[in-house]
């Protein structure tokens, strides 16, 4: 543990946020309990309280005196803000319910009344709730929890900087509130909320606050000039205001590129950029080009805050070093909050010993911070310790065998265009499909999942945890295949599915079984709410040593004659629900994971799989934030399911599922996946896919979804028959598939009978 102040100053050192889920996950299981009505308000205060005071002692013992506050939330902290604007929407407000009741109110919806939209924060996963804003939404101020937040911390000796949603930030990921005309731009309202702002700095003053956080990564975005106009005259007029703390703005997630020079000018007293990864260079880049930040402190997000690797400390500090011509100050710290890595890798006890040291999570960052402003203000030889700690971590992990299997680079090195395309085109390999499956018009299907009851899930678990062995375990999933083939056979749908009760998560599982991925026993991270996942790590290369899914697709097809659907998640998707290695290009890693698959195809193939389904509802949100990017990524993730689709039989059906039907800039991408049939959301998004799709020349088959899972609604005959008739305005009945618009699992089992049941109609009265 290091002194907690050295040589009499603070370390130039701090974090732009910290996780809240609290120890062992006190605060989510107190939030949920409260929820459930099994804690009352006032000890979920206090659980609230005690783990706000845990993260300062941690950080205080880690050395760090400049804290974050105010980003603790009980769901997010765009609602936070919500809150300390005053744009608690009518319908909420006037449940005349308390302040706790009304925020919950707001985030997950009452019987009555609906929750705000939630929708993904930047290209996270985590979730955010959409203010809703309208031309006569009026802003009062509310800081009460900033306040309170920051006087915690201040009785525990640590100067806390209050972090607040920018203005700009705040504005643009709002939308229109129901009921608004359109053409309504929430960008408008800047007038009206800078008033409130510049009181909330000034409260913040008054109660000794000496520097406040406003976040901006909206600036990293590409924004129409009005918008970046409206930053420049924000930060202006807050700058301007007189009683207020020092202001940093806080950027991460990219690139500032065009916002630079407007931060450059602000009058305020500091910026905050994202320098780690692959934003390093090009941010530096730019900040040297504009003659960097003359009169500014500049905090150097050198530590990435969205990964979980061990920093390379001595390229750090060089990296520090030719900041200091920079700006008047430097102070380290990790990229963006630390929201969006797991707690602390110490937990992993599962974890190979000298594997977890590659590891840094949020508590292994906060050390990392702190030598690093060890070393820039009392010299390297101060850290000596930690830096050939350092060397030695990184150079296991770069010499181990599981970073540099010689076999996998080898073979992804040998992979040829050729492997990224199917044999023949669609038009030629669909009659031969045709002829191999004897489907009707309108086939329908499923996209995988069944309802998972609690039975299922603790058998899953009781498995893993070893109180029942492999036979009893297969014997009660095969059960559950038998149950669903029975089921669907009953039903009358076409293409069936094993229903997919093995699998915990349609990441994880696959994760589980690949070399090179990693899970972990601790490592939550918030998604949204109380929700929390566990992301894999993929820390090698890939590889597939045993068939991962063709024992359960191959007795699921042992039960019927009609073909049964081979289930697989997308080497995207895998990416992209995981944290990826930093050591070489995506690109790379998604090659890897697609020629796994491609070996798992190449089985279910050959085990007389005529349809193989391959899962991609990441594609759109692995999107990078800057267009001027996003064909790249395009370019390689098409090319990567491609590959893992690609070697197949003309007379292999390839379908992809979808969870989203706006396509917009995706669309040509979507298309070039080459695919023999396409699932996605539609329920919702009143099919305008088929007409999308059918518009950009999509010649294959396309299953825009009917049956909207999101929902316990049984839609009736005549609808999905409506439905129908208009997706066939668009798309020819050979068309078209007739499916759900989403998975199964979360739906009971007389809910999805009779929706079901209904689909099959549907589609048999149109044949
Ligand atoms: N095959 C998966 C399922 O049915 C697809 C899930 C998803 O699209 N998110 O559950
Ligand atoms: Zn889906």
């Amino acid at each position: 543990m290091t002194s907690s102040s050295f040589r009499g100053s603070p370390l130039p050192a701090t974090l732009l946020g910290h996780p809240r889920i609290g120890r062992n996950r006190a605060t989510k299981k107190a939030i949920e309990a409260y929820w459930r009505g099994e804690l009352s308000a006032e000890n979920l205060r206090r659980t609230v309280v005690d783990e706000r005071r845990a993260v300062f002692e941690t950080l205080k013992s880690a050395g760090l005196t400049e804290v974050p506050s105010n980003d603790f939330s009980l769901y997010d902290q765009v609602l936070d803000t919500l809150v300390m604007v005053g744009a608690v929407p009518a319908r909420h407000r006037d449940l005349g319910l308390d302040d706790l009741d009304t925020y919950f109110a707001m985030a997950r919806g009452t019987a009555d009344v609906a929750p705000l939209e939630m929708t993904k924060w930047f290209d996270t996963n985590y979730h955010y709730l959409v203010p809703e804003l309208g031309p006569d939404t009026e802003f009062t101020l509310d800081a009460a929890k900033p306040l309170q937040e920051y006087r915690q911390a201040r009785t525990l000796g640590l100067d806390a900087r209050p972090v607040l949603v920018g203005p700009l930030t705040f504005l643009r990921l709002a939308k229109a509130a129901p009921g608004v005309a359109g053409g309504f731009d929430p960008v408008s309202l800047v007038d009206r909320l800078l008033p409130v702002y510049e009181q909330a700095l000034a409260e913040l003053a008054a109660a000794g606050v000496n520097w406040v956080q406003l976040d901006e990564p909206v600036l990293v975005q590409d924004q129409p000039p009005a918008v970046l106009a409206a930053a420049r005259t924000a930060l202006q007029r807050l700058g301007e205001a007189t009683n207020r703390p020092k202001i940093l703005v806080a950027t991460y997630f990219g690139l500032v590129r065009e916002a630079l020079p407007i931060l450059r000018e602000a009058p305020v007293e500091g910026i905050a950029l994202d320098l780690s990864g692959d934003w390093a260079e090009a941010n530096l880049h730019e900040l040297a080009a504009v003659g960097g930040l003359p009169g500014k402190r500049l905090v150097a997000g050198v530590i990435d805050g969205r990964n979980v690797w061990a920093a390379d400390l001595r390229a750090q500090l060089a990296r520090l070093a030719t900041l200091h011509a920079l700006a008047d100050e430097i102070v380290v710290a990790p990229s963006c909050s630390l929201l969006h890595v797991p707690l602390d890798v110490s937990l992993e006890t599962g974890l190979d010993h000298d594997v977890r040291r590659w590891f840094a999570f949020a508590r292994q960052k906060i050390d990392e911070v702190a030598t690093l402003a060890r070393g820039i203000t009392a010299g390297t030889a101060t850290i000596e310790a930690e830096l050939r700690d350092n060397d030695e971590v990184l150079a296991h992990r770069a010499a181990s065998p599981i970073t540099h299997d010689p076999a996998v680079r080898e073979r992804v090195r040998a992979t040829t265009g050729d492997d990224e395309h199917r044999a023949t085109p669609y038009a030629d390999r669909a009659p031969r499909q045709a002829e191999r499956l004897g489907l009707p018009n309108l086939p329908t299907t499923t996209i995988g999942s069944f309802p998972q009851t609690p039975a299922l899930r603790s058998a899953r678990a009781r498995f893993r945890r070893g109180d029942l062995d492999r036979a009893w375990y297969t014997a009660r999933m095969r059960a559950e295949v038998d149950h669903v083939i029975r089921l669907q056979e009953t039903l009358g749908l076409d293409v069936l599915v094993h229903g997919e009760p093995e699998r915990n998560d349609m990441v994880q599982y696959f994760a589980e079984q690949l070399t090179g991925f990693v899970t972990t026993q601790h490592g939550w991270v918030q998604s949204y709410g109380t929700r929390y996942v566990r992301p894999p790590v993929v820390v090698g290369d890939v590889s597939r040593p045993a068939p991962m899914t063709v024992e359960w697709t191959s007795y699921a097809q042992s039960l019927t004659p009609k073909p049964v659907k081979g289930m697989l998640t997308g080497p995207v998707t895998m990416l992209c629900w995981s944290f990826v290695r930093d050591d070489q290009p995506l690109e790379q890693t998604a090659r890897q994971v697609a020629l796994a698959l491609r070996d798992e195809v190449t089985d279910l193939e050959n085990a007389g799989t005529a349809v193989i389904q391959v899962d991609e509802p990441a594609l759109r949100e692995g999107l990078p934030l800057r267009a001027a990017e996003r064909p790249e990524y395009l370019r390689w993730a098409t090319a990567a399911f491609r590959l893992a689709t690609g070697g197949v039989r003309d007379d292999t059906q390839v379908h992809t599922h979808m969870c989203y039907a706006e396509f917009g800039e995706i669309l040509s991408a979507v298309i070039d996946l080459d695919t023999d049939v396409i699932s996605l959301e539609g329920a919702r998004s009143h099919l305008s896919i088929a007409a999308d799709l059918s518009g950009a020349g999509y010649p294959s088959g396309v299953g825009p979804g009917v049956y909207d899972i999101h929902s316990p609604r049984v839609p009736d005959r005549a609808e999905l028959t409506g439905m129908l008739r208009r997706a066939l305005e668009h798309v020819p009945a050979g068309r078209l598939w007739v499916n759900p618009d989403c998975g199964l699992k979360t739906r009971d089992e007389a809910e999805v009978k009779a929706s079901l049941a209904n689909l099959v109609a549907a589609a048999e009265s149109l044949r």
